[in-house]
């Protein structure tokens, strides 16, 4: 039997936005069960966002949340950290419109997760249980979801690029695979990106600090943290989509050189249609998440 978990209390860290470039402080406060991840606006009078399909904006370079006129960006590093740890309900408070990009990766997310500790609550996990496959494509590009007894992604990317080329990660997505395999991948861009990133007022707070950038035949800012940083970061940016289904998945996911914008209209076909899936409490035929019982206990 699986039950909700909080962070076991609130931990904080200070960074800039990777397109804003506007400073922002996030702090992780825990929240009662059937709260689900929500966002507040720390400067806008704890103005809510629920991180939840619903609420999805713009996808493009990352993925903005946006309700009422009020905007969280770039949630995918932060929300997959939440969601490979089997965290289901807690605060994300920010005093910006972006969260951190820190050094590109989503270890730092780690570091506070390890520091908050998780705190199991008495009320059971609902689990989106697929039923039935549904798949999105766009020309090359495609990405699935099919039934499964666990939360297992396969990403595949793809680019003609001597340090990049084909790479593909399956695993299943729990606390040890994305703290080892994932977390530490850091985004990435090439040379002839920037000019017209820059010119769409992206990146702004971009730098050799916080992403891997590729010249035409090799690397700005080497060395790389692995042969396959760039496969296993877009893995970690589709766990980030994926957590907008707002419960824990039993289902197995492929990507094929997909992005932000078909991760996110998977979600929301999903969420539209609950002819495709089913809500349960009862997971034991695999351990989707993180178990909380293995975790440091925190309370
Ligand atoms: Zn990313």
């Amino acid at each position: 039997m699986s039950y909700q978990t909080t962070i076991g209390r609130p931990a904080e860290a200070e960074g800039i936005g990777l397109h804003t470039g506007a400073r922002a402080r996030l702090r992780l406060v825990p929240a009662p069960a059937d709260t689900g991840i929500v966002f507040r606006r720390t400067d806008l009078d704890n103005f809510a966002i629920e991180a939840d399909g619903r609420n999805v904006a713009r996808v493009s370079y990352a993925t903005s949340l946006m309700k009422k006129g009020v905007w969280i960006s770039t949630t995918e590093h932060l929300l997959a950290a939440l969601y490979s740890y089997g965290i289901d309900n807690v605060y994300a408070d920010l005093d910006a419109i972006e969260v951190p990009i820190f050094d590109g990766s989503a270890g730092p997310f780690v570091e506070l997760l390890e520091r908050a500790g998780i705190r199991k609550l008495r009320r059971r996990r609902k689990y989106m249980k697929v039923l039935r496959p549904l798949e999105v494509a766009e020309k090359d590009r495609r990405i699935g979801i099919y039934p499964a007894d666990e939360f297992r992604v396969r990403c595949l990317v793809d680019y003609p690029h001597a340090l990049v080329g084909r790479q593909e990660i399956e695993l299943r997505v729990g606390r040890t695979t994305f703290r080892h395999v994932l977390a530490p991948a850091r985004t990435f861009c090439f040379t002839h990106e920037i000019e017209p990133l820059r010119a769409m007022g992206l990146i702004r707070g971009g730098s050799l600090e916080n992403a891997i950038v590729m010249t035409a035949d090799g690397i700005m800012n080497g060395p790389l943290r692995f042969p396959d940083e760039f496969g296993r970061h877009k893995t970690l940016d589709l766990i980030g989509d994926l957590a907008l289904v707002g419960r824990p998945l039993l289902a197995h996911v492929i990507a094929h050189k997909a992005g932000h914008a078909l991760h996110t209209q998977l979600v929301t076909r999903l969420l539209a249609d609950p002819s495709l899936w089913t809500e349960t409490t009862a997971a034991e035929a695999g351990a989707p998440l993180a178990a909380p019982e293995a975790l440091p206990a925190s309370d």
